[in-house]
């Protein structure tokens, strides 16, 4: 991708707007859960070393256009200042009259954190006079907030119409990973598919697909899949319009592999009766909730004979311990196969909380910071918030 980096431009003590995807969960003014924050810093110190002055931009949750205390950046600034063992300014809104003031009193080499740009409805509709407000701040733009580039919004694509636009450390390193997965693999290739709803990834199935040597379908969207090829499954998730798309996938069916039994319960729910099927049938009055032990050795052989996995998706219910030893396992066997020399990819908040809790989320090569903006890539659509970068 012949997209502009921003260690390109001269930003030896220029001021440079920073998109960051700082949406990470708050709990009681809190961070619980910093990755995003700690994958932004290369970006942030390479702009400390030029002594520039960083604009940091970012959402954080859904306020659809309003105020909502609970989705402030504030307590992200704090964790920034924590991380980076230095002060960073924070004011109460991301344009205006305040925000113009702040920049100005904000010298080079400091960082000052703007409010929440989905506070105002501009930023998600794309507003041109908004984004013509944000590009004012600086006179550079770094697009680092891999997790929002899949959207067409005034802070992803609106802004570089006003700016020098390149992408930052962080954006550079998920183009990397994911485009050797699309372009050059090594094989076998291995692809991990989980989660609740196959419409969700048929578009990656069907990219992945002629790439791949094998596709793993995991989770709720497994019994779909079962359904279609003459199984019983019991009460378990079905997507019954989706059944004619897996049909179509028949004359590739040697290549996906479907759980061989299963992990089923009469309820979803801590603590209730659960069992192991004999087979990859699961009665009526029950819900599949996670692979069972044959299925988990399936998926060990494949992803230990793998040279490149990627992994998106839980195999289960994983929230409840119960039914996350599925998901516990495949984050396990996928850490050591990397060990032995796979390239791994990893992305969905989901999988990668598996990893996190397993522990061994050090071990992946790389660990991709937007679940949504993943996928899409490895749609092979171009995503607006890359497009809109300048040319090299
Ligand atoms: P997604 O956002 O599509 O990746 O789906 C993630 C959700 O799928 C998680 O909240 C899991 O609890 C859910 N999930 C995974 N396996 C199952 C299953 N067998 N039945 C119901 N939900 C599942």
């Amino acid at each position: 991708m012949n997209k502009k980096k921003f260690q390109s431009f001269n930003l030896q003590e220029k001021s440079v707007l920073v998109r960051v995807d700082f949406n990470v969960p708050i709990k009681e003014g809190q961070v619980t859960d910093d990755t995003r924050i700690v994958s932004s810093l290369p970006t942030i110190q390479y702009l400390l070393d030029k002594r520039a002055k960083i604009i940091l931009c970012s959402h954080l949750g859904r306020p659809k256009g309003t105020i909502v205390q609970k989705y402030s950046l504030e307590p992200v600034a704090k964790k920034l200042e924590f991380l980076l063992k230095r002060p960073v300014r924070f004011v109460k809104d991301c344009i205006g009259e305040s925000v113009k003031k702040a920049v100005n009193e904000c010298p080079s080499s400091e960082i000052l954190l703007l409010e929440n740009l989905r506070f105002h409805p501009e930023e998600e509709k794309n507003n041109e006079s908004f984004a013509k407000e944000l590009g004012s701040l600086a006179q550079f733009f770094a697009q680092d907030a891999f997790g929002a580039v899949h959207r067409a919004h005034a802070s992803t694509v609106g802004v570089t119409k006003f700016l020098p636009s390149g992408s930052g450390f962080l954006l550079q390193n998920e183009i990397l990973a994911l485009q050797k997965l699309l372009q050059n693999p090594e094989h076998p290739f291995l692809t991990i598919l989980g989660g609740a709803k196959v419409s969700d990834k048929i578009n990656v199935i069907q990219n992945l697909l002629p790439k791949s040597e094998s596709i793993v379908i995991g989770g709720g969207m497994s019994y779909t899949f079962l359904k279609a090829q003459g199984f019983q499954i019991g009460n378990s998730l079905l997507e019954e319009e989706k059944i004619n798309f897996v049909k179509s996938l028949n004359g590739s069916k040697s290549k996906i592999a479907l759980p061989l039994d299963h992990l089923v319960t009469e309820k979803i729910d801590s603590g209730s009766k659960a069992n192991i099927t004999q087979d990859q049938n699961i009665a009526q009055g029950w819900i599949g909730v996670d692979i069972g032990p044959k299925t988990i050795l399936q998926i060990e052989k494949l992803i230990s004979q793998a040279k490149t996995i990627f992994w998106n998706g839980p195999l289960g219910v994983f929230e409840i311990p119960e039914f996350s030893s599925g998901t516990v396992a495949c984050a396990k066997m996928i850490a050591q196969a990397t060990k032995k020399g796979a390239f791994s990819v990893v992305g969905g908040g989901d999988s990668i909380a598996a990893l996190n809790f397993s522990g061994c989320a050090k071990d992946i090569s790389h660990i991709s910071t937007g679940g949504g903006a993943s996928l899409e890539f490895l749609e092979g659509k171009a995503l607006p918030g890359i497009e809109a970068l300048q040319n090299e």
